[in-house]
């Protein structure tokens, strides 16, 4: 059986990939403790909710037991972290403190029109004279980067006053990080759980937004932990909805209405854009055509008490703006005018 000097050893090739030493001089191994054939070990990390903790355990018991068989079987963990500071975001080495007001926009569905939304709303902000930065955090569908045009962009990094950010795409006016511009389009499914907000969590702190009026958040659909995820991490001001007429969306928008209005997350709900309102044919200027059903949202908003901020319809050329990088707010006027109506609401209310 191996003795406590031995077990210390083998420990100490276990490196802290972030903290950059082993985790018997860095303290992480608070105790080791052998009663008859069982051997307890207490890791103790100094900061909560450490990304690395299961791979150092994995890594600990994968050495403990390929050099001492005996071990195997016999080898237990206990995990003791730091607790969660409330104000450990702000504690962080983050440049996100010079963010006046940072938005989410979510949608209870995919394919509502969120990211063209958000894409649009930040476009006609940058126009109105706003410093503005748009982060991509749709894990499961990224678009931001094709809707600004910036796919091939490879983010290169920046050291300021001894911090390493990095720098974001610009085009329109507008800053742009995604969790795009770090993956293969291919690879974007693997992307869950934990790891997924870890990586956020870097590109919401780590990203050289500079001094911005709005930072807008491109929130994947949905309602799961990837939100609570992102929600817990950052002092969110608002956060927008965005839902087509339609029965199937308007279900799932009030089950995002629910969340930012839990206890949990509590973040004020600044009003619901019905996009996908209607649809005109070019021949036919006068003509509306309720596609996905007439006034759904705005009825939510009413029932909700929320405010309708604004009602978007189907425009060809919104959906060419976002395949082709230049969002239809910029070309189209009746569009345009309808962005500058929602911004100018969303601002006063951030008042
Ligand atoms: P989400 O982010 O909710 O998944 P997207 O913004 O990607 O949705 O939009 C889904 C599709 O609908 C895209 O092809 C987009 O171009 C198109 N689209 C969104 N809003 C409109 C609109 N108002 N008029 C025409 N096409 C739209």
């Amino acid at each position: 059986m191996a003795d406590k000097k031995q077990i210390q050893e083998v420990l100490k090739e276990v490196i802290h990939p972030e903290l950059g030493s082993d985790i018997l001089s860095n303290g992480i191994i608070e105790t080791i403790e052998i009663k008859e054939e069982r051997v307890t070990i207490t890791l103790n990390f100094p900061k909560s909710r450490d990304p690395f903790t299961n791979s150092i355990k994995k890594q600990a018991k994968e050495l403990l037991t390929s050099r001492y068989t005996e071990l195997a079987g016999n080898l237990f963990f206990v995990i003791k972290e730091a607790a969660p500071k409330k104000e450990e975001p702000k504690e962080q080495k983050t440049d996100t403190k010079k963010i006046a007001q940072i938005i989410a926009v979510a949608s209870g569905k995919g394919g509502v029109g969120k990211s063209t939304v958000t894409s649009n709303l930040a476009v006609t902000m940058a126009k109105m004279g706003y410093a503005v930065g748009v982060l991509d955090a749709d894990i499961y569908g990224p678009s931001q980067a094709k809707m600004f045009g910036v796919e091939d962009y490879k983010p290169g990094v920046e050291v300021v006053d001894s911090v390493e950010l990095i720098v974001p795409a610009e085009a329109h006016g507008v800053k742009v990080m995604s969790i795009a511009f770090f993956i293969n389009s291919d690879d974007a499914l693997i992307w869950r759980g934990p790891m997924a907000t870890n990586a956020l969590k870097q590109l919401i702190h780590q990203t050289q937004w500079g001094e911005l009026d709005y930072l807008l958040i491109d929130l994947p659909p949905g309602t799961g932990d990837i939100h609570l995820g992102i929600l817990q991490e950052l002092q969110l001001n608002g956060a927008i909805i965005v839902s087509t007429p339609q029965q199937v969306a308007i279900a799932d928008a009030i089950r995002g209405i629910k969340m930012f209005n839990s206890p949990k997350i509590d973040v004020p709900i600044l009003g619901i854009v019905e996009n996908m309102a209607w649809f005109t044919p070019e021949e036919l200027p006068n003509n509306r055509y309720y596609i996905f059903g007439k006034d759904g949202a705005a009825k939510l908003a009413k029932e909700s008490n929320l405010d309708l901020l604004g009602q978007i319809p189907i425009t060809m050329g919104v959906m060419e703006g976002g395949e082709s990088g230049k969002p239809g707010s910029l070309m189209i006027s009746t569009i345009n005018n309808s962005y500058s109506d929602i911004v100018k609401k969303v601002v006063n209310k951030l008042k």
